[in-house]
């Protein structure tokens, strides 16, 4: 009743397009927040399929999903549990990434207890203030990983930082600060591969700083990482369509109240749909006023409170029937709806929008390479 479809080969698709972009630097596709709730697993399955260098999440709960699922990329982690050990990452060749040196020593006793190498990255902050450690502490990191690699716990694969998008100046100068940071490692000769700071949004802006490797996670899935500009600027494909047969439709007279608090009364006498899609579905309820909805190729606002499971519609005198799909947003090329335009709706970003779609929502995925997940 309810259906995500999610477009695989337009992922695939994106990722060609990101790599033209790149060029040389290597791809880290990022599938965190189950892919942005486009279904991690489909989705690494394809991106691997489809060549990417790596992948990258937040937890290692769903490093370790990835790796359950047959998939031998790869995978970095980068934000962890107070209690964790590191040893189900190493064991399972997790990449790890270390913002002080009290992480950096749990990897290497994961490591010295497995018997194995550690592959960890790590992390400076260049002044967005979350993870990652201080320049002040940069230091002593460096040094700590010096003494490990030397003792064989550890492989500093790489390097890394994250940007705080607030205009080009500060992100500039969160570029300096990270060259600065690596030139202490190159000084202090700590061998590295890769450095990798960009992600969407740096990766379009700043070709200069895409070193090794680029942390891509929106523009993937076929949405823009600027609110000033779309998709189709990039030549991107929006992947997540979100969908619902019509529940019911009905002729009501002029002046019918529509939905809780009555915000909408009919002005004649009209034919209302009603959508079975909700804030359980994750439509964000203060989207309420603002929204539209795609019925056989026409945009109708949504009328009254969007409820939990529902919300409805005035088609006035057109054509719609019980079963006639609805879609709330989807690639705007087909003349639907964008997450963009939810977004703004919701006061929200498009990232939000597509991570938050759940509920009772199916996923349904075309082009799948398992078609078990078909
Ligand atoms: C989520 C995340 C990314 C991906 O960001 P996008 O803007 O979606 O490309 C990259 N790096 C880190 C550290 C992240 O947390």
């Amino acid at each position: 009743m309810r259906e995500l479809i999610i477009d695989l080969d337009a992922i695939a698709y994106n990722l060609s397009v990101l790599r033209e972009r790149v060029g040389k630097s290597k791809i880290m596709g990022v599938v965190k927040a189950n892919a942005y709730g486009h279904g991690m697993i489909p989705v690494a399955k394809k991106l691997e399929a489809a060549g990417i260098d790596y992948l990258g999440v937040a937890d290692i709960t769903e490093a370790l999903q990835l790796r359950d699922a047959g998939i031998d990329l790869p995978i970095l982690a980068w934000l962890h549990h107070p209690d964790e050990n590191f040893v189900r990452a190493v064991d399972a060749g997790i990449e790890i990434s270390v913002a002080d040196n009290f992480q950096l020593e749990k990897v290497a006793n994961a490591a010295q207890h497995l018997g194995r190498v550690a592959r960890v990255h790590l992390k400076i902050d260049t002044g967005l203030g979350r993870n990652g450690a201080t320049a002040e502490l940069w230091p002593l990191l460096i040094k700590l990983a010096r003494a490990l690699v030397a003792e064989g716990f550890i492989q500093v694969v790489g390097i890394f930082t994250h940007l705080s998008c607030t205009s080009d100046e500060e992100d500039l100068q969160q570029i300096a600060r990270f060259e600065a940071a690596v030139a202490l490692a190159e000084q202090a000769e700590l061998p590295f591969e890769l450095r990798h700071l960009t992600a969407s949004d740096g990766s379009i802006k700043y070709p200069q700083a895409h070193y090794e490797m680029v942390r891509i996670g929106v523009s993937l899935y076929g949405l823009s990482p600027f609110t000033d500009h779309s998709s189709a600027d990039y030549g991107l494909r929006p992947a997540m369509s979100a969908t619902a047969a019509v529940a019911l439709v009905k002729r009501v007279p002029a002046q019918h109240g529509v939905s809780y608090g009555y915000l909408h009364r009919t002005q004649s006498e009209t034919t209302l749909a009603l959508i079975p899609i909700g804030y359980a579905e994750g439509l964000p309820r203060n989207a309420t006023g603002n929204a539209r909805v795609n019925i056989k190729g026409k945009n109708y606002p949504i009328l009254g409170r969007i409820a939990m499971d529902q919300f409805v519609v005035d088609v006035g005198d057109d054509e719609v029937q019980i079963g006639d799909i609805a879609t709330l947003f989807g690639d705007p090329a087909a003349g639907v709806p964008s997450a963009d335009e939810l977004a703004w709706a919701a006061d929200t970003i498009n990232y939000e929008i597509v991570t938050r779609m759940g509920g009772r929502f199916t996923r349904r995925y075309l082009g799948a390479v398992d078609e078990d997940l078909a």
